[in-house]
């Protein structure tokens, strides 16, 4: 039996679908046999209901007594999520692992349009009564969509992933007057010199720990949220991390298989074909050079041979990946990848494909072995020694100090999903 689950927490009110996963883990295990880690699987980042990573969860378990797992699930969920915040809309979704092919595949498709498109609650439930699925919604029910894409995946394979092992506060023992126990504050304790050492001991299996360059920890969320740090990277780098950082006392740990550092919200498209709202792989050349603007984003154009154009963007938070965009001239080829809001891509990763030669002028050289100078407004230039003059100012090659590869987002602006340059081959520039 595959259990999906979202939108269960509240950005004001604190929670997370990982850790009701992560409960369920501990309590499902004897009702039956938990199949492979649960799945984390994150959707399209541009959905404006998502309260941070737009995050869903899936378990597999082999059971006698699925009525008895619907009712743990069922009380969980209802006893965990957020109700209060009317962003908060838990769906939650059972179904057979051996599904017949026309559902595997119609969720199949619905799982790459939920990480890649925009989806109406109405295709959920068209969806659900269509294929008769087993589900349960609260409130509007929007959960129903993460919870039928992350269901998609577990039956049909996960493909491409890498790991998260998320590590889990202690509620607070102390409670107010009425016996409740008082809400998680947003400080967590956790040693950032183990954290720091135990990104030196296993990077690159492990990634997005620490942002060296803009002296930041990562792994350690600032919310009311139940998470007390979270370690990605390869299935043995994080177990190895896990096991060097000192904290505040971690009530339970998960390793969750999750699509997160995978590109998979990526389409390839051409400039002329984006919509907003979904992330895109373009190809295009720099038209307008990079210029700075008001509150320190970075903004150039590119287009592509059709003559279609866009504004590309890297915005303050991508830090010193504006000082890469910065070096960028017209005429320069480029890959870029991001979202596209408002015509304007979001810059997540760029390649440089092929550098222009740029030039600057200087006052010719003489046969001398001298510069010559100036002769006055519009008269040329004259050297001062020998009298010989010239029209034409010399062209100096200017040295590009950016290279035809890879260059990304510092682990401090990067979205969950999108992959780091350290997961990849090639020419790549890992943005820490
Ligand atoms: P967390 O990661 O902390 O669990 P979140 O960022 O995942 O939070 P949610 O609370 O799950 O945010 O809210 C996202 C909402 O958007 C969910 O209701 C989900 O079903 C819905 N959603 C996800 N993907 C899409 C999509 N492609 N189109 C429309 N709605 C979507």
């Amino acid at each position: 039996m595959i259990i999906a689950i979202d939108d269960t927490d509240s950005q004001s009110e604190g929670g997370c679908t990982t850790y009701i996963a992560a409960v369920l883990m501990d309590k499902l295990q004897k009702y039956g046999d938990l199949v492979d880690y649960p799945l984390l699987i994150r959707l399209n980042p541009n959905i404006r209901y998502k309260t941070r990573g737009n995050g869903a969860i899936a378990i597999t378990i082999a059971t006698d007594d699925p009525d008895a797992v619907k009712g743990i699930v069922l009380d969980e969920v209802r006893g965990q999520s957020k109700f209060s915040d009317e962003n908060t809309n838990p769906g939650v979704v059972f179904l057979n692992d051996d599904a017949p092919e026309d559902l595997r595949n119609d969720l199949k498709a619905f799982s790459r349009r939920a990480i890649q498109d925009i989806l109406e609650i109405a295709d959920a439930e068209r969806l659900i009564h269509r294929h008769n699925i087993d589900f349960c919604r609260f409130k509007n029910g929007r959960g129903l969509i993460g919870a039928l894409a992350a269901a998609g995946i577990a039956l049909n394979g996960i493909g491409d992933h890498t790991f998260e092992l998320i590590a889990y506060r202690r509620l607070p023992s102390a409670s107010n007057a009425h016996g409740a126990r008082a809400p998680r504050a947003r400080e967590r304790e956790v040693d950032c010199r183990s954290i720091r050492d135990s990104d030196l001991r296993t990077y690159p299996r492990t990634w997005d720990t620490v942002d060296i360059a803009n002296r930041t920890i990562v792994c350690v969320p600032h919310g009311r949220d139940p998470v007390l740090f979270g370690i990605r990277g390869t299935i043995d780098g994080v177990t190895e991390a896990f096991s060097y950082i000192r904290s505040e006392p971690i009530e339970r740990s998960v390793l969750f298989r999750t699509n997160q550092g995978t590109d998979m919200h990526l389409i390839r498209s051409t400039i002329g074909q984006t919509e907003s709202g979904r992330s895109y792989i373009l190809k295009g050349a720099v038209i307008d050079p990079p210029r700075t603007i008001c509150g320190g984003h970075t903004i150039f154009r590119i287009a592509d041979p059709d003559g279609s154009e866009i504004d590309c963007a890297a915005f303050e938070p991508t830090k010193n990946f504006r000082e890469i965009i910065r070096k960028l001239a017209v005429g320069d080829q480029l890959v870029v990848c991001g979202s596209v809001r408002n015509g304007t891509v979001h810059l997540e990763k760029i390649r440089i494909v092929h550098l222009v030669e740029v030039y600057k002028t200087a006052n010719p050289i003489c046969t001398c072995g001298r510069r010559m100078k100036s002769a006055g407004a519009g008269q040329g230039y004259r050297c001062k020694r020998c009298k010989e003059t010239s029209d034409t100012p010399d062209r100096l090659s200017i040295e590009r100090d950016i290279d035809c590869s890879w260059y990304e987002v510092p682990p401090c602006a990067r979205r969950h999903i999108a992959k780091p340059l350290v997961r990849c081959h090639g020419d790549v520039h890992p943005g820490r």
